[in-house]
């Protein structure tokens, strides 16, 4: 029988009181992170981003054998969505037992998720690992998957440098009431400006109207997300079983008497797995160059900027994927369920590292003043990881040997 489950809430609750907020730095959270992996003899790589202001951290738990090669990953995002304007009935960095709930924000999503990876952390590493585990700690998830992307990247290069596997499974720890979430659709927000040339508005031969030119780019989308919801691909597991594509920002224009010589609009899509966010891109830049054609030939100076905001890619995963099995078998509930909301999942999928996300809470109480995480999923997911490290420790040693 397992040992009691440990009590994760101390980590938790140390989480969520450093407040990372993605539009601030997350390196107190990381620096403690770090010194715990340091106190337990576990080396750790921080991959900060540009300006060094945030980082992800990387460590690896060999092997007994000191392999590091292959293994499984758990990964989560540090920072957490802003408070601000919400009202909340606590202080949001001042976590709270309630009613057999955990009340803070990133109680959810997804602090609780790291808290349980570090309070098991001292009996992973005393552990005689049957094969290494992986831990990933990523920033700006909630700004689009930003910091990932150098994870997976981290992942895949070190197999090929080294020769040696890809980690064999991924679980993202994001609330899924732990459940084994195969799929959610890709995530891709899009910055276009058009840049025109200014004039009086009763000399418009003399202008180039960047709002209009936005204007027609803008019906161009509305027109695809039209065509997918009518025609798909379907997939019934979504809510919405299509693509989907929406602009939602527009700013332009100064004056009712200027022509507008610059319009920025904002546009996303979400594709579900049978479609390419690569070629719907494609068709939206194909539309828009030939505005900008058109634009230049009213003016040369005339141009449109289009520049990707964030790219997450959709995640996917079989049924018959090795990862779901792997993860059910570790207590995960079986689900068919394909998931609104984006998540890192993805970025470790495409670099062929099969991901489920499954984690402790529910998504519905992410992002929401009054964020809490039941104490029975934070157990849950206690017994999750305890059943993992089991069973990494428990292999016959001949089927290990020969391995
Ligand atoms: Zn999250």
């Amino acid at each position: 029988m397992p040992d009691s489950p440990p009590s994760s809430l101390d980590w938790t609750t140390r989480l969520v009181e450093l407040d990372t907020t993605s539009r601030d730095t997350n390196l107190p959270l990381i620096e403690v992170v770090e010194a715990e992996l340091k106190r337990l003899g576990i080396d750790s790589t921080r991959l900060p981003n540009a300006d060094g202001s945030k980082a992800n951290l990387v460590a690896t738990l060999p092997a007994h054998d000191g392999s590091t090669s292959g293994g499984v990953v758990l990964s989560g995002h540090t920072d957490v969505v802003p408070v601000d304007g919400q009202a909340w009935s606590s202080q949001p960095f001042t976590p709270e037992v309630r009613d057999g709930r955990l009340y803070g924000r990133g109680t959810a999503d997804m602090k609780s998720f790291i808290g349980v990876v570090l309070a098991l952390l001292p009996r992973y590493a005393a552990a005689r690992l049957s094969e290494p585990v992986h831990l990933a700690l990523s920033y700006d998830e909630e700004v689009g998957c930003l910091g990932a992307v150098d994870i997976a990247e981290h992942f895949r290069a070190r197999a090929v440098q080294e020769g040696g596997a890809l980690p064999r499974a991924c679980i993202v720890g994001e609330p899924t009431s732990m459940r084994v979430i195969p799929a959610h659709k890709s995530i891709n927000l899009v910055d276009l400006v058009f840049h025109g040339k200014a004039a009086h508005s009763s000399l418009t031969p003399q202008g180039v109207n960047a709002v209009e030119y936005a204007a027609r780019a803008i019906t161009f989308i509305r027109d695809l997300a039209d065509q997918r919801r009518a025609e798909g691909p379907f997939d019934e597991a979504y809510v919405v079983p299509h693509t989907t594509a929406s602009v939602n920002v527009v700013q332009g224009g100064i004056a009712g008497n200027t022509v507008a010589d610059r319009c920025h609009v904002q546009f996303e899509f979400r594709t579900v797995g049978a479609d390419d966010p690569q070629e719907v891109l494609d068709r939206i830049e194909e539309h828009v160059r030939g505005l900008e054609r058109e634009m230049q030939a009213e003016d040369p100076s005339a141009r449109v900027e289009m520049t990707p905001v964030a790219l997450v890619p959709g995640l996917d995963t079989a049924a018959d994927s090795p990862a779901i099995a792997f993860a059910t078998g570790l207590g995960g509930i079986p689900s068919t369920d394909k998931v609104t909301y984006g998540t890192e999942a993805g970025l470790f999928d495409a670099v062929g590292i099969p991901t489920v996300v499954c984690g402790p809470g529910d998504i519905a109480q992410a992002h929401s003043p009054d964020e809490f995480v039941e104490l029975a999923q934070v157990e849950a997911c206690e017994q999750f990881l305890t059943r993992l490290l089991e069973q990494l420790t428990t292999q016959d040693p001949t089927t290990e040997e020969t391995r």
